[in-house]
């Protein structure tokens, strides 16, 4: 028999209204930041033998022991066993403890992997809270929400720095970089089925992502595989299957069975969704995309922003003014929300020439995506370097400024058909 756990054993509230719960940094006692030091979160799925169901344990110093106000390393191994367990579905519940850490009055979780960022307020402390509790969060929620497959759960939280270091890198990231190489080897054709994505209808009612192996959730966070092992965990859950066997139009990446789905899961909000189109049909965004892609018409191309880019694009527009016209749910020929990884696909804007339409991008960006998107465009064009015929802020944030420098490059854009 398996028992629910209802009461969580810490000492603060433990409620999804703390969700938002923003702590700034004179009310933190300590903070963890995977950018500055290292830090990993991962569940790794083991043998029954080699977990103790409920064993929390923490090596290295507490928060007492740790200087008020400092940044330190933390990485937690959620171990789990369970005979329905499968090494798939340990990104969709390691997704979930950004959720669970951010239910603690007084704790701030932001980002995954090796990236996290954590706060403990004053408050939580004075009042108790300690590492091990975070532990004590993870194993009840673990247990709570994936007893469907996990039967035992035991907790191990590395704080000492040179733990943190061995597990960050001999331990999660070459377990990260195993996960994302099979992506990689995924085409859209190698697959039967797609995945649609509905977590978000609960601020963007009418919106579905449709999720393929070349283009993950708009959020960045749910890849096809991710979507394929939420089917599995909950059947009647958010991600559904998607057939493909009725294509309309493969360059536009429109196809019957995708249509009815999201007429279906929309609730008749939308009734036709092309996947690789920014043009005809687009597919919707709810608030949460990791960028935003809007044509620039003096170019023949596309502008693409990230949430973290605050300056001015050549569009006219900074990220958040592109994304009050580009949320909601509704579909907005021309704008686009995207995850980052979607940049670098061969089956970006497909239907409008691929890649090669991309004329601008955020310094930052363009670095962040730099390797796999030449390679992209080596692939597909033959050309080298792409990405420094792509104009950033550094460059030109007007049209004009723009359109010099890509003649100057000789920006294949240039050459292209209008989109409009
Ligand atoms: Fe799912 Fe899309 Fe929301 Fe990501 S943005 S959680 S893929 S609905
Ligand atoms: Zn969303």
């Amino acid at each position: 028999i398996k028992i629910k756990i209802t009461n969580i054993d810490i000492p603060v509230a433990f409620a999804s209204a703390f969700e938002g719960e923003i702590i700034r940094r004179k009310d933190m006692q300590v903070e963890f930041d995977g950018s500055r030091v290292d830090c990993a979160e991962l569940v790794h799925t083991c043998d029954a033998s080699e977990v103790e169901d409920h064993k929390i344990t923490v090596v290295g110093p507490e928060v007492d022991e740790m200087e008020e106000g400092s940044k330190n390393s933390i990485a937690y191994v959620v171990k789990v066993a369970g005979k329905n367990m499968q090494p798939d579905f340990e990104p969709v519940i390691e997704r979930k403890f950004h959720n669970y850490i951010n239910c603690i009055e007084g704790v701030y979780h932001t980002g995954q992997r090796d990236m996290q960022r954590i706060r403990i307020s004053h408050a939580a402390y004075d009042a108790g809270f300690r590492i091990k509790h975070i532990g004590e969060v993870l194993y009840s929620q673990v247990k709570n929400e994936f007893d469907a497959v996990v039967d035992k759960c035991e907790v191990v939280i590395y704080t000492d720095p040179a733990e943190c270091t061995r597990i960050r890198h001999e331990v999660a990231i070459p377990i990260f970089e195993k996960r994302d190489d099979r992506l990689a080897n995924l085409t859209d054709e190698s697959v039967d089925v797609y995945y649609s994505c509905i977590l978000c209808q609960a601020f963007s009612p009418s919106h579905v992502c449709v999720v393929t192996p070349e283009r993950l959730g708009l959020c960045g966070a749910v890849s096809w595989l991710d979507a394929k092992a939420t089917n599995e965990l909950d059947p009647n859950g958010p991600c559904q299957v998607i057939t493909k066997e009725r294509p309309i139009n493969e360059d536009l990446g429109a196809y019957e069975d995708v249509d009815e789905a999201v007429q279906k899961f929309s609730q008749g909000a939308l009734e036709h969704v092309t996947l690789y189109s920014i043009m005809q049909d687009p597919m919707t965004s709810c608030g949460c995309f990791e960028c935003i892609c809007g044509i620039e018409p003096f170019s023949n191309g596309v502008v693409i922003a990230n949430r973290e880019y605050a300056g001015m694009t050549p569009l006219g527009m900074t990220f958040s003014e592109m994304a009050s016209m580009t949320g909601g749910g509704v579909q907005t020929p021309g704008f686009m929300g995207h995850g980052k990884h979607f940049i670098a696909s061969k089956k970006f804007m497909k239907a409008e020439g691929g890649i090669e339409r991309i004329v601008w991008m955020p310094k930052e960006l363009k670095e962040f995506i730099a390797d796999r998107l030449n390679a992209t465009a080596k692939d597909l064009y033959g050309i080298d370097n792409f990405t420094d015929m792509i104009g950033d802020e550094t460059v030109a944030t007007d049209p004009e400024a723009l359109v010099e420098f890509l003649t100057e490059k000789g920006h294949p854009a240039l050459g292209l058909d209008p989109m409009m």
